[in-house]
C-alpha cells in the first residue's frame, strides 16, 4: 500500500542553495528538493557526437569541431564578426554580432574550436549565429556529453547550467535513498502498460542514458515519459472526479415536468427539432428528473441550436414548479436571450425577467423581490445572477451559456443559491464553440458531455476567403455591391491591444472612414463603451434593416442573430484565435442566400498565422476548426484563460498525448474503486493547490 508523501525535504538541504535561489525556485513553484525532480525538461540537445560539418543541414543543433581559417569584421548593416571553421569534411562561419575584444583576441587563424549551436542557412554558406564555443588544443581528445542534454524551463536568473546542478544533486539523493518518493501507480496498472517505476522514469526523463536516439525523445513516446504523462493525467481526472463526486453527493429537486409547456413550445414553432437537438433534450430530461444535480455540458457549433434546447430544458423545470436561471457572459447576448426567450416562453404564459448589473433602485428592488417570491420563472442575466443579495425562491436549475468564459468558482458560486433545504439546483452548461474531445474531457471531466452533432436543415456554409490589406478598397467596393442589392454586412474591427477604449477608437475611426467612402449606405457602430440602451438600439436598428452597414468591435462575437446579414469583413483576423474567428463568422450564413467572410489580413504573416487563416478558409466544421485550434496555439487560448488552470499540465501535452486521455479516464474509475488510497496522494503530487476548486 502506497504510503503518504514523507515531508519535502527543505531546498536548503542541497549544497549551495541560497536565500535568493529559494526565491527564485518559488516562483516555479518549487518549494522543496522533491519538486525539482517534477521540474521536468521541455527538449534535449544531443551533445553526444561531434558531426561533420560536411554534413550538417539547416536546422541542426550539432556539436562540431575545426580549425579557425579567417577572422573577419564585417560592416553591413549590423557590424558582425564572422569566423570561418573548417574540419576537413567542410566549412561554415561562426557569426557574433556581439564581441568582445579579448574575444576577437581568442579567435585567430590556425585555433581549434569546439562549437555547438543551431545551423541556419547564411549569405555564403551555413553559419551558426552566437554558438557557445570554447577552445581547444590541437591533437588532444575533448570528451564530448556522456548523455543528451536535457533543456529545462526556467525563470530570469537561472542558467540551465544551475537547473542540471539541481538536478543532478536530486538525483543523487533519490538513487541514494536518502530522498523518498512513495511510489503511488499501483504494480497491476504499472505491469499491464508496462511502466517503469517513478524513480526511474524520472531517471531516465532527467538524465537519458547514453545512445538514446534524440528522435525518440523528440517523438514522446517512450515508457519514461508514458509513465509521467499517464501519472499527471491520471491526476487531474481523479481531482476533477473527487469534485464531481462531492457535487453528486447532494441532492437536488427531482424536475420531471409534465410536458404541458414543451409540447406548446414546440407546436408554435416553425420548424422541427434536429435529430441531435432531440437526442440531447432527452438526455437533459432525464438527468433533470433524477434528485441528484445534473451536471452537464452542451457542445454544439456556432448555430446548431443550443438556446431551443436550453428553453426545453428550463420548461421542464418550470413544468415541474421550480424557477430557472439563465446566464450569460455578456449583456448583449443576455438581452438578446431575454427577447427570444420571452417570445418563446412568454405565450406559454411563463413569466420571464431579467436581471443586469446595471438595473438600480425601484427596479432592481422590484426584480428581487419577483424572483424571491417566485413570481418570475425564468431569470435571465448575466454574473450579476451570482450576487450576494439575489435570492431565489425555488431555483431547480442553472444553465450557463458560452461556458468558456466563466470560471469553475463562478459555476459553484451559483449552486449556492440553491432552495435554501439544503437542495441544489442542477447545471447546464452551454459552450460558444465546440471543444476537442480530449480537451474537454480533461477540462470537464467534473462533467457529463452532450453534443449536438448536425445543425439545423437549410443552412448554405459560409465562403470564406483571406485577403491581404493592400484590397481594403477592392473590398470596400464589395460591401456596397451587396448592400445595393439589399443584403446587409458587418465590419469587425480587431485590436490586439486588450484596451477597450484602443478597440472602440479603431471601430469609430473605421466607421467614419467607411462612411465617407460609402456615402449611399446606412451606417452603424457597436462596441463595448457604448450605453446598453445605444447598444440595443442599433442591433435593433440592424435587425430591422434599418442599416445596411454594422461596424462592430468584438462584442458581436457571440449570439447575435440576423439572417438578412450575409458579408462579414474582419479585419486583422490573424490577431484572433480559431474558436473567436469561427464565432464570429457565425454571424453570417444563417439565411437562405450564400454568405461571404473575407478575412482582410495585415502582411506579412506568419507561418503559424498563415495555417490558422488557411483553416478558416477550408472549412465550417466548428469541432475539426477546434482540433486545429488546439494544436496550433495549445489548450489554455482554446479554453480561455479562466478555464486553464484546469488543464496546466508538468508534461502531458493534450495534443501529443491525445490517446492517453480517453485511457487516464479508464484508469481513474479502475483506481478508486481498488486502490482508493491511492488517489489523495497522486492529486496532491501532480495537481497541488492549483485547482483548489477541488476541495470546495
Ligand atoms: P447556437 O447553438 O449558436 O446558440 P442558436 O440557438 O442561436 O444557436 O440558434 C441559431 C438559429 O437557429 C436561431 O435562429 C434558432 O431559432 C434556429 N434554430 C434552432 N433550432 C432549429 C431547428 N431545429 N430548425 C431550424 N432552425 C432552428
Ligand atoms: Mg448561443
Amino acid at each position: 500500500m502506497p504510503a503518504a508523501d514523507p515531508q519535502p525535504l527543505p531546498l536548503t538541504h542541497l549544497k549551495g542553495i541560497g536565500p535568493k535561489t529559494v526565491e527564485k525556485l518559488a516562483r516555479l513553484e518549487i518549494h522543496s528538493v522533491q519538486d525539482i525532480l517534477f521540474h521536468l525538461p521541455l527538449r534535449y540537445q544531443d551533445r553526444t557526437r561531434l558531426t561533420p560539418i560536411g554534413s550538417l543541414r539547416p536546422g541542426d543543433q550539432s556539436v562540431i569541431e575545426g580549425e579557425v581559417e579567417l577572422v573577419q569584421v564585417k560592416q553591413g548593416r549590423r557590424r558582425s564578426l564572422l569566423v570561418r571553421l573548417a574540419d576537413g569534411s567542410g566549412a561554415l562561419f561562426l557569426r557574433f554580432f556581439h564581441f568582445s575584444p579579448a574575444q576577437q583576441h581568442n579567435l585567430v587563424p590556425g585555433a581549434r574550436l569546439r562549437c555547438f549551436g543551431e545551423v541556419r542557412p547564411g549569405p555564403a554558406s551555413l553559419e551558426i549565429i552566437h554558438p557557445e564555443y570554447r577552445r581547444v588544443q590541437p591533437g588532444q581528445i575533448e570528451a564530448v556529453e556522456e548523455s543528451l542534454t536535457p533543456i529545462y524551463p526556467t525563470t530570469e536568473g537561472m542558467h540551465q547550467l544551475s537547473w542540471r546542478d539541481l538536478t543532478d544533486k536530486a538525483l543523487t539523493l533519490l538513487d541514494s535513498g536518502q530522498l523518498c518518493l512513495p511510489e503511488h501507480l499501483p504494480q497491476p496498472i504499472r505491469q499491464r502498460f508496462d511502466l517503469p517505476s517513478l524513480g526511474e522514469a524520472l531517471g531516465f526523463i532527467h538524465r537519458p542514458p547514453p545512445q538514446t536516439p534524440l528522435a525518440l525523445l523528440e517523438g514522446g513516446d517512450f515508457p519514461a515519459r508514458r509513465r509521467l504523462v499517464l501519472e499527471e493525467l491520471l491526476a487531474h481526472q481523479l481531482s476533477l472526479r473527487q469534485l464531481r463526486q462531492h457535487q453528486r453527493s447532494q441532492l437536488a429537486p427531482a424536475l420531471a415536468g409534465d410536458g404541458r409547456l414543451c409540447q406548446g413550445l414546440l407546436a408554435g414553432l416553425a420548424f422541427s427539432l434536429t435529430g441531435a437537438q432531440r437526442r440531447v433534450s432527452s438526455e437533459i430530461g432525464r438527468d433533470l428528473a433524477q434528485p441528484v444535480p445534473m451536471l452537464r455540458l452542451v457542445q454544439g457549433d456556432v448555430g446548431s441550436g443550443k438556446t431551443l434546447v436550453a428553453a426545453l430544458a428550463a420548461l421542464q423545470a418550470v413544468e415541474a414548479g421550480a424557477q430557472a436561471a439563465l446566464m450569460a457572459p455578456t449583456e448583449l447576448l443576455a438581452e438578446q436571450h431575454q427577447r427570444n426567450l420571452s417570445g418563446w416562453l412568454g405565450p406559454l404564459g411563463v413569466r420571464v425577467g431579467y436581471l443586469s448589473s446595471r438595473a438600480k433602485g425601484a427596479e432592481r428592488k422590484e426584480r428581487l423581490a419577483a424572483l424571491a417570491s417566485g413570481e418570475l420563472q425564468l431569470i435571465i442575466g448575466t454574473h450579476a445572477l451570482f450576487q450576494q443579495e439575489v435570492r431565489f425562491h425555488a431555483l431547480g436549475l442553472v444553465i450557463v451559456d458560452e461556458q468558456h468564459r466563466f470560471g469553475v468558482h463562478q459555476r459553484l458560486a451559483l449552486h449556492e443559491k440553491g432552495s435554501g433545504d439544503g437542495r441544489v439546483p442542477h447545471q447546464l452548461v452551454m459552450t460558444a464553440t465546440p471543444i476537442p474531445r480530449t480537451l474537454a474531457m480533461t477540462a470537464y471531466a467534473d462533467l457529463d458531455i452532450s453534443v449536438i452533432d448536425e445543425l439545423p436543415p437549410g443552412r448554405t456554409p459560409v465562403n470564406t476567403v483571406a485577403l491581404p490589406d493592400s484590397r481594403r478598397a477592392e473590398v470596400i467596393q464589395r460591401v456596397e455591391r451587396a448592400c445595393m442589392n439589399g443584403r446587409q454586412a458587418y465590419w469587425v474591427c480587431t485590436l490586439i491591444e486588450e484596451s477597450e477604449a484602443l478597440q472602440c477608437q479603431a471601430a469609430e475611426q473605421t466607421a467614419a472612414e467607411l462612411s465617407e467612402a460609402l456615402s449611399d449606405l446606412r451606417i452603424g457602430l457597436v462596441h463595448g463603451r457604448l450605453k446598453p440602451s445605444e447598444k440595443e438600439a442599433m442591433m435593433l436598428a440592424f435587425k430591422n434593416a434599418e442599416l445596411d452597414l454594422l461596424v462592430a468591435t468584438t462584442v458581436i462575437e457571440v449570439g447575435v442573430d440576423v439572417p438578412n446579414a450575409s458579408l462579414m469583413i474582419i479585419e486583422n483576423p490573424e490577431r484572433l484565435g480559431l474558436a473567436q474567428l469561427h464565432q464570429l463568422r457565425g454571424r453570417v450564413g444563417r439565411g437562405s442566400v450564400e454568405s461571404h467572410c473575407l478575412l482582410l489580413y495585415k502582411a506579412p504573416l506568419s507561418e503559424n498565422a498563415r495555417a490558422r487563416l488557411e483553416v478558416m478558409r477550408e472549412t465550417n466544421d466548428g469541432f475539426h476548426i477546434a482540433r486545429r485550434d488546439l494544436e496550433l496555439r495549445g489548450p489554455g487560448e482554446v479554453l480561455g484563460s479562466r478555464q486553464t488552470g484546469a488543464v496546466r499540465m508538468r508534461i502531458a501535452d493534450l495534443v501529443q498525448d491525445d490517446a492517453l486521455v480517453p485511457q487516464a479516464q479508464q484508469l481513474a474509475d479502475e483506481l478508486l474503486r481498488e486502490h482508493p488510497q491511492a488517489a489523495q496522494p497522486l492529486i496532491a503530487r501532480w495537481v497541488g493547490q492549483r485547482l483548489d476548486y477541488g476541495r470546495v
